[in-house]
């Protein structure tokens, strides 16, 4: 173990994705400070919902990895969209080689709920990520920044056209009818507020990039799944949350913890769309893979595409039924979205860093084992049905009953 490997700073370490980042490079020799609002525990309690798993206080967390591991894990207890100078100061104490940025409300539904939800989202999400670039530029620490960002930036009406990482070259007539090209961002296409913010982070980062000269990795990440990674199973109390209400649960979620309470399947619309997905354990290893590759100074935005395998939502359903022995039930979907589309995108960076993917037909059944049946007890069926309704002309019988 390399016990020299770099300070990291990980905004958002409570949560699902964060978390297992946070012990995995503690693992490999970071020295790793958590910031955290704690606000995604406040909103599941808010929202009476709890993670099926039984996740325990940052405390306990911290505790029972040094018991583990022998290493320690610093937790500070900030909100970086609303004390930029707490962020500043700690950013300049704690002088970070690296710092991954999960902070942000991510749940789309919940996004959408109502205007107090979609001002959160907005005032939550794009203070956290502009408060972050300012305070680096000021304190004059060239820390490499990685966030999280979504597939849903792009959008989901794709014809089959493979999605580059993040960038589309554009030939233009120019003077005399001579092409000219440009490489731009891909054009964004947000879903709902929640995908809006990430549109907009991405200019935040393109400016802060050439303005400034800061380092930034953006991942587009695709819906993760799964709930442990090889450092959250090494005791009980390291156990990573696993979301399944109609918020805050993904589709595979869902469909598990029906399958594991003998419930349908319940599909949205046709099940037509197409979604891009990632194993927890495979994005705690890409953001390693990140953490040693960051860009040069100088350099634009380092976008990848941090996603393994696309599937058919039907198709999704057919496979959980398929290992389950579940029924698969079609109901009105809650979201405006297309009915079908086709998703074809490029992982290339990832893969030619050494990235194997896990993939769903080899782990779901681990899943199902070890997360949906163990914990189905836990469940509360009456939180599964999506209650965000798009729009508010949208008929409230449109929303899927379970
Ligand atoms: P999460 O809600 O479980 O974790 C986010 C963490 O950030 C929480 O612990 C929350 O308390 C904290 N946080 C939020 N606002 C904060 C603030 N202002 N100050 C300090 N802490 C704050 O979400 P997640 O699933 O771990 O997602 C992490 C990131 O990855 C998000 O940015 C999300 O958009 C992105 N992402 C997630 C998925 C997925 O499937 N989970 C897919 C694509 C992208």
């Amino acid at each position: 173990m390399a016990l020299d490997a770099g300070a990291v700073l990980i905004i958002g370490g409570d949560g699902f994705c964060g978390w297992p980042t946070a012990l995995h490079l503690s693992s490999i020799g970071h020295a790793v400070t958590i910031v955290d609002n704690l606000s995604r525990r406040a909103i599941a309690d808010q929202l009476g919902a709890q993670s099926l798993t039984p996740i325990a206080s940052p405390p306990e967390r911290l505790a029972a990895w040094s018991r583990v591991s022998g290493a320690h894990i610093d937790f500070v207890t900030l909100d970086v969209a609303q004390d930029y100078d707490g962020l500043a100061a700690l950013l300049d104490r704690v002088r970070p080689e690296t710092v991954i940025h999960f902070a942000e409300q991510r749940a789309a539904p919940y996004s959408m709920k109502g205007p107090t939800e979609k001002r959160y989202t907005v005032d939550n999400n794009i203070n956290a990520t502009h408060n972050l670039l300012v305070a680096l530029s000021s304190v004059g620490l060239d820390a490499h920044v990685i966030h999280l960002g979504t597939m849903g930036v792009y959008g989901y009406d794709g014809d089959g056209l493979e999605i580059p990482e993040g960038y589309l070259e554009v030939f233009l007539k120019g003077p005399s009818d001579r092409m000219l090209s440009r490489r731009i961002l891909y054009p964004t296409n947000p879903g709902s507020v929640y995908h809006l913010t990430k549109s907009l982070d991405q200019l935040l980062f393109q400016f802060y990039a050439r303005n400034d000269g800061l380092r930034i990795t953006d991942l587009h990440q695709g819906i993760v799944w799964g709930t442990q990674t090889e450092e959250t199973r090494r005791d009980p109390a390291l156990i990573n949350r696993f979301d399944y209400d109609g918020d805050y649960g993904t589709v595979l979620n869902r469909f598990l913890i029906e399958a594991a309470v003998g419930h349908p399947l319940t599909v949205h619309g046709t099940g037509g769309q197409t979604r891009a997905f990632i194993h927890i354990q495979d994005t705690v290893r890409c953001i390693a893979l990140a953490v040693q590759n960051p860009p040069a100074r100088g350099e634009p935005v380092r976008i990848r595409n941090q996603m393994t395998e696309t599937h058919r939502i039907r198709d999704l359903a057919a496979l959980v039924a398929r290992i389950t022995g579940a029924k698969i039930s079609f109901v009105d979907n809650p979201r405006l979205e297309a009915a079908e589309n086709d998703l074809v995108v490029s992982n290339r960076s990832f893969l030619e860093l050494g990235l194997k993917p896990i993939t769903l037909s080899d782990g779901l059944l681990t899943e199902t084992l070890e997360i949906s049946l163990r914990y189905a007890d836990r469940c509360d069926l009456s939180r599964i049905p999506a209650q965000s309704l798009w729009r508010a002309d949208m008929a409230a019988d449109a929303v899927p009953s379970t």
